[in-house]
């Protein structure tokens, strides 16, 4: 993938190592020296699919929107994150190296209802 899209400028501190915010992936600063794990590279990737497929915005929306609902029903911030359907494509696949290849379009559908 192009490294014109990877922008180290998260905050070290920050609660997350990465986020995409399509076209671009922003990283941690002191990962320009650490390096960027492949599964972590690979989880934005599909995050930055996904936003392409969405148009961008609706991605939001909908992550959010899914979120939501998500908190309403389990009452666990980090339990609403984790079953996000765009999240739980991402970390299922985030350690398969082919999967970026092979994904079909709007695969993330298939989690919705899991
Ligand atoms: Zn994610």
């Amino acid at each position: 993938m192009g490294s014109w899209r990877i922008l180290f400028l998260l905050s070290n501190n920050w609660n997350y190592d990465a986020i995409s915010l399509w076209p671009f992936i922003l990283v941690k600063k002191n990962f320009r020296h650490k390096g960027i794990a492949p599964s972590l590279l690979r989880h934005e990737m599909i995050h930055w699919r996904q936003q392409l497929e969405l148009l961008v915005l609706p991605f939001y929306l909908l992550y959010f929107f899914e979120w939501l609902l998500k908190l309403l029903f389990y009452r666990s911030w980090h339990k609403a994150y984790r079953s996000i359907s765009f999240e739980r494509e991402a970390y299922l696949f985030e350690h398969t190296s082919t999967y970026l290849k092979d994904r079909s379009p709007f695969a993330f559908v298939k989690f919705i209802f899991k």
